[in-house]
């Protein structure tokens, strides 16, 4: 048998199981890609919220990202909790070196408020990792961080693509989806999605679901956008299935612990 697509995760750990590199290996499984990672922090984290977070020595992310790179070889990168500027820049420095594409969550804030990723590091996100990626999947509060833009329309979300792609990625992808629950602001009751790479513009939109089960939505979009770039899908179109398939997940989020659950990835 030939050996499937390799994309790799460079994220942290969720002990819960529903987002960070647990959610994104799942969702590689569904796409029918090999799932590699390399741990950039352990989190202890449930249904309530992260109760603890441990980042990795930068010396343990390099050796990990070696490991597999040098060996196994990828054909897509996927990053998420980073955790502070020093993990941020060596991690923008190993991609920068590796030829496959990168897909880079600018993960700030988890939905419980919990902080992923040091104030310092910010800056960092900007001069050193969006330079090197292919595609950035910020939500809407960290494309404000990032950028300083408040979307607060769909013309919003097209000045805040246009502020990301000024640090350099090929392709802005900003998620519309907390937002449209407020009837009016932006979608229309839908949940828009905004990819331009500054030429092209999709919009994506889908219903906007009444679940509250929706941790690990941000990874598991990005990873499965990351899936179809390995099987060599162009950008437009692996965004257009990862959305499909993340729409499908928190259809199917579901209720564990007494808190918030997870996108559901075996459907
Ligand atoms: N925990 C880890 C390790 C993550 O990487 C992320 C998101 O990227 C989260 C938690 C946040 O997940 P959510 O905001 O979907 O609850």
């Amino acid at each position: 048998m030939s050996a499937p697509p390799r994309v790799l995760t460079v994220a942290g750990s969720d002990s819960g199981g529903g987002a960070g590199i647990q959610a994104d290996l799942k969702t590689m499984l569904a796409f029918g890609v090999h799932g590699m990672s390399v741990l950039t922090a352990v989190t202890a984290q449930n249904s309530l919220g992260v109760q603890g977070a441990w980042e990795l020595p930068v010396e343990a992310v390099r050796a990990q990202y070696r490991s597999v790179v040098d060996d196994i070889g990828v054909q897509a990168v996927k990053t998420g909790m980073l955790a502070s500027a020093e993990l941020v820049e060596t991690v923008a420095e190993l991609i920068g070196g590796t030829e496959a594409p990168a897909v880079v969550d600018p993960v700030g804030v988890s939905k419980h408020g919990d902080s992923l990723l040091a104030a310092s590091a910010l800056d960092s996100v900007r001069t050193k990792l969006l330079p090197v990626a292919t595609v950035a999947t910020p939500n809407l509060d960290e494309v404000a961080q990032l950028t300083g833009v408040r979307v607060e329309s769909e013309d919003g979300l097209r000045r805040a693509a246009a502020a990301l792609l000024s640090y350099g990625p090929k392709w802005a992808l900003i998620k519309g989806g907390h937002l449209s629950g407020d009837a009016g602001r932006v979608g229309g009751g839908q949940a828009v999605d905004f990819l331009t790479d500054g030429s092209e513009e999709h919009w994506l939109r889908a219903p906007r679901l009444d679940n509250r089960h929706t941790h690990g939505t941000g990874c598991t979009l990005a990873s499965a956008i990351a899936s179809g770039l390995a099987k060599g899908q162009s950008v437009p179109e692996a965004v257009a299935a990862a959305k499909e398939y993340v729409t499908g997940a928190i259809a199917d989020g579901f209720a564990l612990g007494g808190g918030i659950g997870p996108v559901d990835h075996g459907w």
